[in-house]
């Protein structure tokens, strides 16, 4: 006998209909002889809308009291998902954050979850019962109630299924697993079986919003075995796991891509001692993230600097920067907001050699320029023009024989 959590979000809960399904789901683990606990979100939809009764109530609402309002979406559906367990003939009990007791930070919608008590769901579960929570909250030291982060209630379940010692976490959404890159783009897109959790951290921070971040940092902490899946499909879907042999034998396990980038330049700035640090101070204090840099000395002891910070805080990066370009004695600045940033991702990187070479040449052949190139231990990323992203994508997906089946790729 196995524990098992499953978590489904708020498309998977969205109607009466679907709750249902997911009920028949639940059930369907525990006649297969497990202990089963469910987390889930909301119905989709819900939580927007009571953040915009928040928003249309106040403008200078406290934190504290968003989290008692956004957290309520959550107590409708595992209400309704408890009675139609057992409307099925089946023992449920539901639970909210606090009920459970998922111990928190005082952070107000954005809390970290510190440890959740596992007893009490034990105690339900030797009594025959699938126990269903509330995803995405918790409580603070003080007794508030918290609220995780948009999208919380898949660090819930991991988080929960660390507590539990769970056998499995499994993720059910509106995808089927993880892609070898966005099928919407490369239709010979694969599912994968595997992926590890850092390559999927990689495509996390591209934006492949498959699961929420903190999630995938949880499930890595404590080895948690997480499987991505569909509600609506039977399949398989995709197990994330730590790395083995057969993944590093893979050169790049996945392409992916990211638009929402700009770039910025900063030309001729004087070779001295902290003018890194005025740049950046400056976007830093705006709270602006920079995502890559390049900076390069030339012979005349200027510098140009290059990095990229995100799309939507373009303008106001600009404006910021305008005081301390000129405080330092720059030349001037420039900005370029239509690129695009794509990737290949794959912990075999750390044991091969010429996966760059690879795709610099998959792209030259294909005649797209590169702007900028930065590389981690797993990734190698480039910025390139944002009209050749589809382009760029197909092109090293092909290159990188992802199409194939793992076994039959030559190049490695
Ligand atoms: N219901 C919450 C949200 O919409 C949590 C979640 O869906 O994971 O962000
Ligand atoms: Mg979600």
């Amino acid at each position: 006998m196995g524990l098992i959590v499953q978590k489904f979000g708020g498309t998977s809960v969205g109607s009466v209909e679907r709750i249902r399904n997911v009920a028949s789901k639940a059930v369907a683990e525990f006649k297969a002889g497990n202990q089963v606990v469910v987390a889930v979100s909301a119905m989709s939809g819900e939580t927007n809308r009571l953040v915009g009764l928040v928003e249309d109530t106040s403008r200078s609402y406290s934190k504290r009291e968003y989290d008692v309002v956004v957290s309520a979406g959550e107590q409708v559906s595992i209400g309704l998902l408890a009675m139609a367990i057992e409307s099925l003939g089946y023992k449920a009990r539901s639970y909210l954050g606090w009920q459970v007791r998922f111990l928190t930070d005082a952070v107000h919608s954005k809390a970290r979850i510190r440890e959740v008590e596992a007893f009490r769901i034990h105690r339900d579960l030797k009594e025959g019962c699938i126990v269903v929570v509330a995803g995405f909250q918790g409580i603070d030291p003080k007794g508030n109630i918290t609220t995780l982060g948009r999208g919380g209630s898949d660090t819930s379940a991991v988080a929960l299924a660390a507590a539990l010692k769970a056998d499995r976490c499994d993720i059910y959404t509106d995808v089927d697993g993880v892609y070898t890159t966005d099928p919407r783009m490369v239709p010979q897109a694969r599912k994968m079986d595997r992926i590890s959790y850092d390559e999927m951290l990689e495509m996390a921070s591209l934006g492949a919003k498959v699961l929420q971040t903190r999630s995938v940092e949880l499930a890595k902490k404590y080895s948690v075995p997480l499987r991505v899946l569909s509600s609506m499909e039977e399949g398989e879907g995709t197990m994330l796991t730590g790395e083995d042999e057969t993944m590093e034998k893979v050169m790049v396990s996945a392409v992916a891509y990211n638009r929402d980038e700009a770039k910025i330049t900063v030309l001729g700035v004087p070779d001295h001692p902290g003018v890194a640090a005025a740049i950046f101070g400056s976007l830093s204090d705006a709270n602006i993230m920079v995502d890559m840099i390049i900076q390069n000395v030339s012979e005349s002891g200027e510098t140009d600097m290059t990095f990229t910070v995100p799309k939507g805080d373009y303008e106001q990066a600009l404006s910021v920067l305008a005081g301390p370009v000129k405080e330092i004695g720059a030349r001037t600045m420039k900005g370029n907001p239509e690129i695009s940033k794509v990737s290949a991702i794959g912990v075999g990187m750390r044991s091969h050699t010429g996966v760059a070479l690879k795709m610099f040449k998959a792209l030259a052949n294909d005649g797209i320029n590169i702007q900028m190139i930065s590389t981690s231990e797993i990734k190698v990323s480039v910025i390139i023009d944002e009209k050749y992203t589809e382009l760029a994508v197909r092109s090293l997906h092909q290159a990188f024989e992802l199409d194939k089946e793992v076994g039959d790729r030559v190049g490695g």
